[in-house]
């Protein structure tokens, strides 16, 4: 090609999704199969939420409200901040490219943990900034290596909590001396997108510094727990001025009309999010005593998924897994030839899975 393409896009490597059943379905011409693969939400969506999206459809002819009016209004409630604080968009992952727009240029740097999630490193290269990448320490954050890493240039950190893929956590304290030994004009993206998930009560929450810190901005999803990830709305928790900076940016029209509805009312769905919750701790809690008595290495999760080591080229397991109908993820492509990632399904997806590896690694 002649066009001329600059070359911090044209070597971006393109996100690689977790296999769509339909997809391996076709490919393998079997049917039943299950996926584990992207932390996507074994109950389906919130009955409330479809209920208020089929509402919806007859206004399809119209724009949706720009502003997200109701859904701010819900979420600020709901989160005791005002909606001030609050900015929409189409999935967490619209929110990370707009914070690259704002805030970053060619030449700045930005810190990233990995492995940790791979859109930041995309959103990143697409402006020109370079990503600055600190290694994991067992498998947590290594906030100290992170502090290390700061430059002048440094822009940006990410953190990823709980950790996408390793499901690790930090604690609020760890968190609160890390802040007060940086410089307060680099932007902290807390990435929370299975928040909802944890456990632990020392856990970091973002939301804790919405009104305190400066530089601060906490991505949720609806895309996990509340089983909305086909309907893409997301939305972060930040100061007023990072908020209107965002909305500069922001494509006018970002979240659709049945996209706002379906969040309102999948908030409102307190009984499905709690059955979410109960039913992901019970999986993982099957999950973790299955393997145990197998003899599998694994790492708890403070999530939805969690990373087994099968000690052997996980693209091979993962191949033998779909030959099953079982999708899950090989981590080959974050770092970890020998780790696949999975999350937790219903018990019936749960027990079959741990067939699955059975046979996969016999
Ligand atoms: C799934 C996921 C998201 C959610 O992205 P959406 O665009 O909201 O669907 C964000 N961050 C991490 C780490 C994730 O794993």
């Amino acid at each position: 090609m002649n066009i001329k393409v600059p070359d911090f896009i044209s070597s971006i490597s393109p996100y690689v999704p977790g296999k769509p059943i339909k997809e391996l379905e076709r490919e393998y011409g079997i049917s039943n199969s299950i996926k584990l693969a992207s932390n996507e939400n074994p109950l389906g969506p919130s009955p409330l939420a479809v209920r208020a999206i089929k509402d919806s459809m007859t206004e399809l002819h119209r724009y949706p409200d720009g502003s997200g009016f109701y859904l701010i209004e819900k979420l600020s409630k709901k989160l005791n901040i005002a909606k001030e604080n609050l900015v929409l968009g189409n999935g967490s992952d619209d929110i990370i490219g707009m914070l690259a727009r704002v805030f970053l240029q060619p030449g700045d740097e930005v810190i990233i943990p990995k492995p940790s999630f791979l859109m930041y490193e995309i959103a990143v290269q697409c402006t020109g900034a370079k990503g600055v990448y600190v290694p994991l320490d067992s498998l947590c954050i290594d906030l100290e290596a992170v502090k290390n890493s700061i430059t002048s240039q440094t822009r940006m950190i990410f953190i990823c909590n709980p950790n996408n893929p390793t499901g690790t956590i930090l604690s609020k304290k760890s968190f609160e001396n890390f802040l007060q030994e940086i410089d307060q004009d680099i932007i902290v993206v807390i990435d929370e997108a299975y928040i909802e998930f944890v456990r632990d009560k020392d856990c970091l929450q973002g939301i804790d510094y919405a009104n305190s810190a400066d530089n601060i901005v906490t991505l949720r999803t609806f895309s996990k727990a509340y089983g909305l990830a086909g309907l893409r709305i997301g939305y972060c928790i930040t100061k007023p001025d990072i908020a209107n900076l965002l909305n500069r940016v922001r494509m006018p029209f970002n979240t659709s009309v049945p996209a706002q509805a379906g969040a309102c009312a999948a908030l409102d769905d307190e009984e499905f999010l709690n059955n979410t919750i109960q039913t992901t701790h019970q999986g993982l809690d099957y999950l973790y005593e299955s393997l145990e008595k197998m003899g599998i290495e694994f790492f708890k999760t403070q999530s939805n998924f969690f990373l087994i080591n099968v000690k052997q080229d996980s693209k091979q397991v993962f191949e033998k897994m779909l030959q099953q109908g079982v999708i899950v993820r090989a981590m080959t492509s974050y770092g970890f030839p020998e780790y696949l990632r999975v999350n937790s399904g219903t018990s019936e997806e749960n027990q079959r899975f741990i067939k699955a590896l059975k046979k996969a690694l016999a």
